[in-house]
C-alpha cells in the first residue's frame, strides 16, 4: 500500500501552522489487540479520501495553515515515550499553536496533558481508564485517566460514552466524585445536554480534548485495541467537536488498530480530526 508521508492538505510549514499534528506510534502497553503503532500512517493514508473543502463550516482545509510533523520519536519504553511526546507537545503549545496528537495508544494522553498542566480535560472513552496500576505499569492505557486526575484535579476532569471498568475504578469513581456519563445517560440525556453540562461544570474555558476510539460502536469502528459493544455513533463525537471546538486547546484521537480494519475506522479518525480543524477554524470567522 502506498503512504503518503503526511495528512491531507497539512501543506504549511511548522512557523505559519495554527495547527500541528504528529503522530505517536507506541502501542507497548496495550494488551488485547495491539497494532495502534500502525494507525497514524494508516489514519493519515485515509485523509486523502475526503474533499480538502468542508461545507458544514464553510472552511477549505486548503485555506487554513496547519503542518503535519511525522511522527515523534518513540522508545520501547513507556516512560521515555511519554517524556518525549510531553516535550514535543509542550514546544507546539509554548509556540502559540494547536497540538493535534494521532496515537498510539491512550496512555499518550497523559504526556499531552502534562504538557498543559492547567486544562480542563475531557475524555470520550467505553472505558474508565481509572486503575492505579495495570499489568505492573502506572503508565498503562488503563490508568491514563487515574494519572491525569491528580494532575488536573477530579473538578477539571469529565469523560463520556462509558460502559466499561472493574468495580474497583467505578468505587474510585463514586468515592472521589470523578464525573462521568455512560453511554446510556448520552442517549437518554442527549448529546446536546451533555455537552452543555459539561462546559459548566469544568470550572476552566480550556479544554483539551481526548478521543479513544472505542468509544464509538464496534459497528461503525471495529479496529480498536479493546472493542466494547454498544457505544456511541459517529454523529454524538462530531456534535462534540462542534460544539467544544471554540474552547478546545489540544487534541488527540488514539486506539485504531489497523489490523482488524476494512478501512472504516481509520477513515473515521480522519475525518474527525479534519472536522475539528475545519470547526475551530469555523468558530473564529
Ligand atoms: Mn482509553
Ligand atoms: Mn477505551
Amino acid at each position: 500500500m502506498f503512504i503518503k508521508p503526511t495528512f491531507a492538505d497539512a501543506e504549511a510549514g511548522y512557523e505559519d501552522a495554527e495547527f500541528v499534528i504528529f503522530g505517536a506510534p507506541f502501542d507497548g502497553t496495550s494488551c488485547f489487540r495491539s497494532g495502534s503503532r500502525r494507525a497514524p500512517s494508516a489514519i493519515r493514508n485515509a485523509s486523502y479520501n475526503f474533499e480538502s473543502y468542508n461545507p458544514k463550516h464553510d472552511i477549505d482545509l486548503c485555506d487554513v495553515p496547519f503542518c503535519d510533523l511525522g511522527d515523534a520519536e518513540v522508545s520501547v519504553s513507556v516512560d521515555e515515550t511519554l517524556v518525549a511526546v510531553q516535550s514535543e507537545v509542550k514546544r507546539i503549545i509554548d509556540d502559540g499553536k494547536t497540538p493535534l496528537m494521532i496515537g498510539g495508544e491512550h496512555s499518550l494522553t497523559y504526556a499531552c496533558v502534562k504538557a498543559f498542566g492547567d486544562v480542563g480535560v475531557i475524555i470520550l472513552d467505553a472505558h474508565l481508564d481509572l486503575r492505579d496500576e495495570y499489568a505492573g505499569s502506572r503508565q498503562g492505557h488503563a490508568c491514563v485517566s487515574r494519572r491525569i486526575i491528580e494532575t488536573v484535579g477530579v473538578e477539571n476532569y469529565v469523560s463520556l460514552g462509558v460502559r466499561s471498568g472493574a468495580r474497583e475504578e467505578y468505587d474510585f469513581a463514586r468515592q472521589n466524585g470523578v464525573r462521568f456519563y455512560s453511554a446510556e445517560q448520552v442517549q437518554s440525556k442527549g448529546i446536546v445536554n451533555v455537552v452543555q453540562d459539561i462546559i459548566k461544570y469544568l470550572s476552566t474555558g480550556k479544554i483539551y480534548l481526548s478521543i479513544d476510539m472505542d468509544v464509538i460502536d464496534p459497528g461503525y469502528a471495529p479496529a480498536v485495541g479493546t472493542p466494547e459493544p454498544f457505544g456511541l455513533i459517529p454523529a454524538d463525537i462530531e456534535c462534540i467537536i462542534q460544539t467544544l471546538a471554540p474552547h478546545i486547546v489540544g487534541f488527540d484521537l488514539v486506539e485504531i488498530s489497523p489490523d482488524y480494519d476494512h478501512g472504516q475506522t481509520s477513515l473515521l479518525g480522519a475525518k474527525l480530526i479534519r472536522e475539528f480543524i475545519a470547526a475551530k477554524k469555523g468558530a473564529g470567522k
